[in-house]
C-alpha cells in the first residue's frame, strides 16, 4: 500500500508525520506523495479540505485519513496517541470505505467555464456592496436575492460555515446540496425565501450576477475574486471523496461532541 502526508505545519503536526514515516516503514507501506492509495492529513479539519484539494486530480482513487492534532474534527477522527495502532490498521487491515458528496461549480466568466469541487461549501459575497443575484432552479427563475452572500454547502460541510448561518445539519449519506442565505435583505419591495433549501442530485440551480458585480468567490479555504463572472450552475457532484475508516467514527456523535455540551444532557 502506498501512502502520502501533508501536515498542518505547525511542530506537532511535523513531529507525528515523522513518526509516522517510521512507523510506516517498517510496516512495509511505501511513502509516495504523488500516487498513495491513502492520503494522511495531521491537523484539523482545515488540513484535510488542503489534502481534499491537493489530490483532487486522483479522487476516485485515493483514501482519506484523518489525524487531529487539535480538538476533534469532523474529517480528522484519529488522535495523537493512536497512531502506532492507525499505522498497523493500514499496513494489515481492510478499510471500510465511506464515501460523502461533493458540490460540483460551473463558474462562467466572460471567456470560459470551469469547473470546480468542493468538500465543504462554497460562498458568494459582493466585493464592495451588497450582493444581487438571480436564483434560478433546473432553468426556473426561483428569487431574486439581496444581502451579505451565499453559502452552498455539501453535507459533510453543514456542520461548517453553514451551520453558522442557520442552515440545517445534513447526514453525509444524503446525496443533496444546501443553499443557504447570509443576511437576507428582505421587505415589501425584496423578498427571499428566507430558509435554507436542500436540492436532490437530479436538480441544478444556477446563480446569476445579473448587475456584473465584481464578486469575491470561496471553496472551501480558497479564496478569489472575479471581475467577469456571468454565472455559477451548482450541483451533487457525479464524483465523491472517499474516506479510509478503520473503526467506525459516527456522524450524529461528532455533531453531538462537537456542539452540545454532555452535560446538558444530565436534566
Ligand atoms: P479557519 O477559519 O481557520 O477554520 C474554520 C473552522 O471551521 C475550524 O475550526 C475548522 O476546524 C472548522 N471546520 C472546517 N470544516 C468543518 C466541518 N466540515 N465541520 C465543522 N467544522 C469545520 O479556516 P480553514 O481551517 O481554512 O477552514 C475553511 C472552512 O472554514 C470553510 O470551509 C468554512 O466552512 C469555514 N468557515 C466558517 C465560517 C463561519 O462559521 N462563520 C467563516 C469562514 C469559514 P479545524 O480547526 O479542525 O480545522
Amino acid at each position: 500500500m502506498k501512502y502520502a502526508v501533508i501536515d498542518r505545519g505547525d511542530p506537532l503536526s511535523i513531529e507525528l508525520k515523522e513518526k509516522i514515516i517510521k512507523m510506516a516503514k517498517e510496516q512495509g507501506l511505501i511513502l509516495d506523495q504523488d500516487h498513495p492509495d491513502y492520503v494522511i492529513s495531521i491537523g484539523g479539519d482545515g488540513t484535510l479540505l488542503k489534502a481534499f484539494h491537493q489530490y483532487i486530480n486522483l479522487i476516485d482513487d485515493v483514501a482519506f485519513v484523518g489525524i487531529h492534532t487539535g480538538h476533534l474534527g469532523f474529517y480528522a477522527d484519529w488522535q495523537v496517541h493512536e497512531i502506532d495502532k492507525l499505522v498497523f490498521a493500514m499496513a494489515n487491515n481492510k478499510p471500510h470505505i465511506v464515501k460523502y458528496p461533493l458540490a460540483s461549480l460551473e463558474v462562467k466568466t466572460t471567456y470560459e467555464t470551469t469547473q470546480y469541487f468542493a468538500l465543504n461549501e462554497f460562498t458568494l459575497k459582493s466585493v464592495n456592496s451588497t450582493l444581487v443575484a438571480q436564483i434560478d432552479i433546473n432553468d426556473e427563475p426561483f428569487e431574486m436575492f439581496r444581502g451579505d452572500g451565499l453559502v452552498l454547502s455539501t453535507p459533510s460541510g453543514s456542520t461548517a460555515y453553514n451551520k453558522s448561518v442557520g442552515g440545517a445539519v445534513i447526514h453525509p449519506s444524503i446525496d443533496m446540496i444546501q443553499l443557504s442565505e447570509i443576511a437576507s435583505i428582505n421587505n415589501r419591495i425584496y423578498r427571499t425565501l428566507g430558509s435554507s433549501i436542500v436540492l436532490p442530485k437530479h436538480h441544478y440551480l444556477d446563480i446569476k450576477n445579473i448587475q456584473q458585480q465584481t464578486i469575491l468567490i470561496s471553496i472551501d479555504h480558497q479564496a478569489q475574486m472575479l471581475t467577469d463572472l456571468i454565472s455559477i450552475r451548482c450541483s451533487v457532484a457525479d464524483c465523491k471523496v472517499n474516506f479510509a475508516r478503520f473503526r467506525s467514527f459516527p456522524f450524529w456523535d461528532r455533531v453531538r461532541d462537537a456542539f452540545i455540551d454532555s452535560n446538558s444532557l444530565n436534566t
